[in-house]
């Protein structure tokens, strides 16, 4: 934290950040569901959420308003409560099992673990695993699933341990951790020590270039401190002796990366997918300041349509229900200044948020089953990224002329 007059450093390379990417005001940590008298107690506390880009390595990132002990070791997201996830996790293990030939005497780790998800399918391919978490609280899930897990924070010092004991990876999956990660120079610096020498990491991460041309700013949220370009990336890389060799470009999460990476003298050949994203984001203009200053005023517009959609949907007597109780949509709310007087209820399948409230917004989370007797006329789709699946689950609300509404990239209502 830092008082206004300094600005914050850059958690890479320690540039001093004065261009701001958004500042989209004061929100409560999107994972803070909250039961009734935590909200009569006020323990969704507003902080400051204000993006910036870095003029030295164009990394985009936000303050850390509280330490990540407070926000991870209770997560109350477990990963495989999406149906599209898993499979998505699926596909993963059986393209790098071919591709890299992992066999019984093989290792993958993954990084940020969480119930086993992920590694569960190279363990029932026979390949050992060992997955590594900071969350004691789903640890119980993955060892059931067969994922021994260790409970520790990743970075140079996990790293060293897990060296220490023989630990040595021919492949280390890092999905969707690196922009959570706290201090990313020591994070990624435990990559190099856990590797084998031809060992190979992948690093999924929603891809700046998608979230800047879709206006995706609800992906912007207090425990997703950064949000990565291969620009940036490629620099933190150098500074821990890792380099990239590959790139993939994925649907997930809004348009993804997965980046093939290995220690730096390694025998893996770039290739010239690599090149050609290099040269996509260098188009776009990723490394010079000015491709970042456009962000805020068309995410100014976004916030009007949705604002113009819910008060011409009052007007009209509707009643409007959101679907899915996710990080973005918390972003998305609060920064809309969404309350449940506009929103009266939100449906998600997570037995562990049904019952609760919203943070911030304070909406009521309710089980997927009362949409049926609620009947919503507008059922607004947070988790935008699974519409598809979403859409194709509920379209029964047809039965009573529902609709669907997204409202990034702009608001626009879907026929089921
Ligand atoms: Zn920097």
């Amino acid at each position: 934290m830092t008082d206004a007059s300094t600005p914050p450093r850059c958690r890479f390379c320690g540039a001093p950040l004065t261009t701001t990417f958004v500042d989209l005001g004061e929100t409560p940590l999107a994972n803070s569901y909250l039961t009734e008298a935590d909200a009569a107690a006020g323990r969704d506390r507003r902080y400051p959420l204000h993006a910036r880009v870095c003029g030295g390595c164009f990394l985009v990132q936000v303050d850390e308003p509280v330490r990540p002990e407070a926000i991870f070791s209770d997560y109350a997201y477990f990963s495989s409560f999406s149906a599209s996830w898993v499979e998505h996790a699926r596909r993963y293990a059986e393209a790098m099992i071919a591709r890299f030939s992992l066999r019984p005497q093989s290792l993958v780790v993954e990084i940020a673990s969480n119930d086993g998800y992920l590694l569960q399918h190279f363990h029932a391919a026979g390949i050992p695993v060992l997955g590594v978490d900071p969350a004691a609280n789903v640890a119980p899930a993955a060892i059931a699933k067969g994922v021994p897990t260790e409970v520790a924070f990743f970075g140079r010092a996990t790293a060293e341990r897990l060296a220490a004991r023989g630990v040595k990876a021919d492949l280390v999956a890092a999905n969707n951790v690196l922009a959570h990660a706290p201090d990313i120079r020591d994070f990624v610096a435990g990559f190099a020590l856990l590797l084998e020498p031809d060992g190979v990491a992948t690093f999924e991460f929603p891809h700046l270039l998608n979230l800047i041309r879709e206006t995706q700013f609800d992906t912007i949220y207090h425990e997703h401190f950064s949000y990565l370009s291969l620009v940036a990336v490629e620099k933190i890389f150098a500074a821990t002796s890792l380099r990239a060799f590959d790139v993939e470009e994925l649907p997930t999460h809004g348009g993804s990366l997965r980046l093939f990476a290995c220690r730096a003298d390694a025998s893996h050949r770039q290739t010239e997918r690599l090149a050609a994203l290099r040269a996509k984001e260098r188009e776009a203009g990723l490394d010079s300041l000015a491709a970042y200053r456009g962000f805020a005023p068309r995410v100014e517009a976004v916030k009007r349509s949705f604002l113009a959609f819910l008060s011409r949907a009052c007007a009209e007597g509707k009643t409007v229900a959101a679907y899915g109780a996710a990080a973005k949509g918390n972003t998305f709310l609060n920064v809309c200044g969404v309350t449940r007087s506009d929103i009266g209820w939100a449906f998600d399948r997570s037995a562990a948020k049904q019952g609760k409230l919203l943070p911030g917004s304070r909406i009521p989370i309710l089980a997927p089953e009362k949409i049926r007797e609620i009947k919503p006329d507008y059922l607004v789709v947070l988790p935008w990224n699974l519409i598809a699946e979403i859409r194709a689950d509920m379209a029964f609300i047809a039965q009573w002329g529902g609709r669907f509404v997204i409202a990034v990239p702009e608001t626009r209502v879907l026929a089921p």
